[in-house]
């Protein structure tokens, strides 16, 4: 059985990111999307709240599970017998930090292979951030983040509410 993991921050998960997650939970048998919980990274939701999101848009997709953790990536891998590890890569300036990032672990577990799916074109230039700024001034997120979580958002940021 292939079991991925997909790591991030998913402050709060975006359209890039949902799009990441399909082809994946189509490549692998189970897909386990990973809220990394680091204490010294500030993120604007909790983790509780991340995950939450993260099952709100996931919940017809079976083989996607939803989980957290505070520690390596490698440590999680290895505890849970996965197979994969899965990332996005948006543009260039993704790529070093993820290039560097798949050495290290592969080199902390050499089992942990590190699957690059390149973001589709509309999704290239999104970021969670990008999303936080423009909520943060009551902008349309609209067209950024899944549906089901455009109120949770601006609920969460206290911002005048502007939907699509
Ligand atoms: P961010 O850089 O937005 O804080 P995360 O840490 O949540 O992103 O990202 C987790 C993974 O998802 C990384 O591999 C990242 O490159 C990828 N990713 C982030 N945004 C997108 C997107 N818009 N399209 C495809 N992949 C993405």
């Amino acid at each position: 059985m292939t079991k991925a993991i997909y790591p991030g921050s998913f402050d709060p998960v975006t359209n890039g990111h949902l799009e990441i997650i399909k082809r994946a939970a189509d490549m692998f048998d189970k897909l386990v999307v990973l809220v990394s919980v680091n204490p010294n990274k500030t993120s604007s939701f909790s983790a509780e709240e991340r995950m939450n999101f993260l099952r709100k848009v996931c919940y017809d997709i079976p083989n996607v599970e939803i989980d957290s953790f505070d520690g390596l990536i490698v440590d999680y891998f290895r505890k849970n017998d996965c197979t994969v590890i899965v990332k996005g890569l948006r543009a260039m300036s993704d790529f070093e930090y993820e290039f560097q990032m798949a050495h290290v672990n592969k080199h902390l577990c050499p089992k942990a292979e590190t699957v690059f799916l390149c973001a589709d074109s509309q999704s290239t230039y999104l970021s969670s951030s990008m999303v936080k700024q423009i909520a943060a001034f009551g902008g349309d997120i609209s067209a950024f983040v899944p549906a089901a979580i455009v109120d949770d958002i601006f609920e969460r940021l206290d911002t005048t509410k502007q939907k699509g």
